[in-house]
């Protein structure tokens, strides 16, 4: 997606040869007229297939699955990153371990909003080595529903969590796709 590899560009950059910062227009403050466009792609590549739930993980998975789903024209529903107290009836858990922080977290869903009759998209903001999408995915299928796919805003291509995903048959849409990065250099895949 052009208006977000010039985004990138311009604001992104590399903390470290695996980390990419996106602070000022997705993970801190969010550019919500880019959101929007990131939501319609993604409504453009699912459009035709029948999704009636939009699913993310908790936070920075928020802004781009909402702008979807209010594509959509359905519901967005967000895993917490804990198993609620308020929520402790009918949960669907999974462990994933946090790429950025190191740190492992039970990922967790209220059954009543995901059913078995569901077309599920997922959406997250990044795909690493594919732990979090893997925990989605995990609990998207333990619910019963259908996964339709998943739609990723940057995917970083030097790491190996896509081809895990593309080899799992799970169709696999990112709108960015990052090759390699340095201090003064970043390259998209075409
Ligand atoms: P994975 O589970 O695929 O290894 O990592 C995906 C999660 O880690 C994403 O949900 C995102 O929150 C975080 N993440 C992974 N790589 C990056 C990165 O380069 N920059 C930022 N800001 N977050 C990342």
């Amino acid at each position: 997606m052009k208006e977000l590899e010039e985004k990138i560009l311009k604001e992104g950059h590399a903390l470290s040869e695996n980390i990419l910062k996106v602070d000022s227009f997705i993970n801190h403050q969010v550019d919500p007229v880019l959101m929007q466009q990131i939501g319609d792609a993604f409504a453009g590549h699912f459009g035709n297939k029948g999704i009636t739930k939009v699913v993310t993980i908790e936070s920075s998975g928020i802004a781009p699955a909402l702008m979807t789903a209010l594509s959509l024209n359905v519901p967005m529903i967000i895993l917490k990153k804990q198993p609620s107290k308020v929520l402790n009836d009918n949960l669907l858990q999974t462990v994933v371990t946090s790429f950025t922080k190191g740190t492992s977290y039970e990922l967790t869903l209220s059954h009543q909003f995901i059913q078995e009759n569901d077309n599920v998209l997922i959406i997250d903001d990044f795909l690493a080595n594919g732990c979090a999408l893997l925990g989605l995915i995990d609990i998207v299928k333990e619910s019963g529903a259908t996964l339709e796919g998943a739609g990723i805003v940057i995917e970083k291509g030097f790491q190996n969590g896509g081809q895990k995903i593309r080899d799992m048959g799970v169709r696999l849409e990112s709108l960015a796709i990052v090759d390699s990065m340095t201090d003064d250099s970043l390259t998209f895949r075409d």
